[in-house]
């Protein structure tokens, strides 16, 4: 693989997309170098096609002259993978021809430079949306390829569940453009091929396109902060699921660590959590008539009755919403700091985190976690200040990791990877943890769609 892009290549490349499509000055660059929580890279160029037809010519290009394309969505991803290491990045900002909705199928198909914000913001005027709850704005083509999780999952599912279909452009000799978009609900003829382009880190193609299934916009929608007893987190969850329904959509676990980060600093919104001690758990419901309040109120009456809860605050979604997006916003700015994206079976998620926290408290007494769950969904977001004599020696900060990484995958049956994918910084984890046989298919499959491995910042081999 080359290093530098030889010149004659550059200018070849530059014709197949014109003056727009093509960025080389280091000012130019920059914006695609850096991307949230402090990751950075370096490109050697940024290409950026305009339509399907341009990304499979620089993908046949890239093939030819065997230079590294590194896909790029909108840049939120946490595992550094849309970051370029010297290689090129293939943005797919400008990529946003197709913009079409079926209100009667309840389907969008979207170019993947669409992000969530904006396809949001046009769907509502057809009372529909894209129903995915992040602190970050990604784009269509990177929520397939991350496969993105999100608050709402326990409602509306991951992104895997919402694709009806997709077009993707290989970089295999032959230019191959894989058209698998129909948004057909039901489609039954063997191999399901989108899958292999969905969550996979653009490691076998670049998604131009995609078909998605939308949800009716909520008519109401109501959000209370509980205070739980440790011993009750799960309880809460299954009382509450059993008398909201399918209308509970959001059950965010935050473990008394994180509610001090939010005292420290942003004291103005504490009067809108209880002032418990302990943990505190953000519910929501979404109602598709204007129930929503009455449906909360009387599963947190119930709740309460069963001596479940301590104390509860209810108030506009948004505002509750609020708090809860504080955090992340506190913890992104602390450093240094390790960041895992843990998930177990829903029911171990007590036990598991309960183990992570003893183990954690013997081997590194100085290290206090602060916890951010999806409980609903079997997520647990753990935040590791680290100790400076940690934080500056890598392989003591790699093994940390893998501590952490061991109880929850050989213990409690977890992942290393809840929602936020594969990419360079969880990599070595990817190798350690996905079984052999998993990676000798996923291996096959980039032999035959990137047969000179020439796209993504993974390989998945
Ligand atoms: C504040 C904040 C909160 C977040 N909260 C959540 C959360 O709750 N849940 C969650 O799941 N994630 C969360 N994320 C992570 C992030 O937003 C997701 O991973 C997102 O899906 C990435 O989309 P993107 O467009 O930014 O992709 P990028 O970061 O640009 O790329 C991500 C990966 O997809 C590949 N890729 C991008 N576009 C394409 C394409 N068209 N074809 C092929 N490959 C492509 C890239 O090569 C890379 O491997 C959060 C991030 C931030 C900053």
């Amino acid at each position: 693989m080359e290093a530098l892009v030889p010149t004659a290549a550059l200018e070849e490349l530059g014709e197949l997309v014109g003056p727009a499509g093509l960025l080389t000055t280091a000012s130019d660059l920059a914006r695609y170098e850096h991307a949230p929580n402090r990751l950075s890279g370096r490109a050697a160029f940024v290409v950026r096609p305009a339509d399907t037809a341009e990304v499979a010519a620089v993908l046949d290009w890239a093939h030819r002259h065997r230079i590294r394309l590194v896909p790029q969505g909108a840049n939120s991803g946490l595992v550094a993978a849309a970051l370029p290491d010297g290689t090129g990045v293939l943005s797919t900002e400008r990529l946003r021809g197709r913009f079409d909705v079926d209100v009667t199928g309840r389907t969008l198909v979207v170019s993947a430079g669409w992000n969530l914000d904006e396809i949001n913001e046009r769907l509502a005027a057809d009372g529909l949306h894209l129903p995915v709850e992040v602190g970050s704005s990604p784009s269509a083509g990177g929520m397939v390829s991350t496969n993105t999780a999100g608050s709402h999952l326990i409602k509306y599912g991951d992104v895997r569940s919402r694709v009806l279909g997709l077009r993707a452009a290989v970089p295999d000799s032959a230019g191959t453009v894989l058209d698998l978009l129909r948004p057909l609900r039901k489609r039954n003829e063997g191999l399901d091929l989108k899958q292999v382009f969905i969550g996979t880190a653009g490691a076998y193609g670049v998604v131009t396109e995609a078909a998605f299934e939308l949800a009716p916009l909520p008519a109401s929608r109501a959000a209370a902060w509980l205070a739980v007893p440790e011993q009750h987190l799960l309880d809460v969850l299954t009382d509450l699921e059993s008398r909201c329904g399918p209308a509970l959509s959001a059950y965010e676990v935050v473990s008394p660590t994180a509610v001090r980060l939010l005292a420290d600093h942003f004291p103005q919104l504490t009067h809108r959590v209880p002032d418990s001690g302990g943990f505190l758990v953000l519910v929501e419901v979404a109602a598709a008539d204007d129930q929503a309040d009455d449906l909360l109120t009387s599963g947190l009456e119930a709740a309460t009755d069963r001596g479940l809860l301590t104390d509860a605050r209810v108030g506009p979604a948004h505002h509750m919403w609020e708090v809860r997006h504080a955090i992340p916003e506190i913890t992104e700015r602390m450093d240094p700091v390790l960041s895992l994206d843990l998930a177990v079976p829903r029911s171990c998620i007590a036990a598991c985190r309960a183990d992570v926290v003893a183990q954690l408290a013997l081997a590194y007494p100085h290290i206090e976690p602060i916890e951010l769950g999806h409980y609903g969904d079997g997520g647990i977001h753990l935040i590791l200040p680290l100790p400076e004599d940690i934080a500056a020696d890598r392989d003591a900060v790699n093994a940390l990791r893998m501590f952490v990484y061991d109880i929850v995958v050989h213990r409690h049956g977890g992942t290393f990877s809840a929602e936020h994918g594969i990419g360079p910084k969880n990599y070595d984890a990817y190798l350690r943890y996905v079984p052999e046989q998993v990676r000798m298919v996923a291996g096959a499959l980039k032999s035959h769609f990137d047969p000179r491995d020439v796209l993504g910042s993974v390989s998945l081999r």
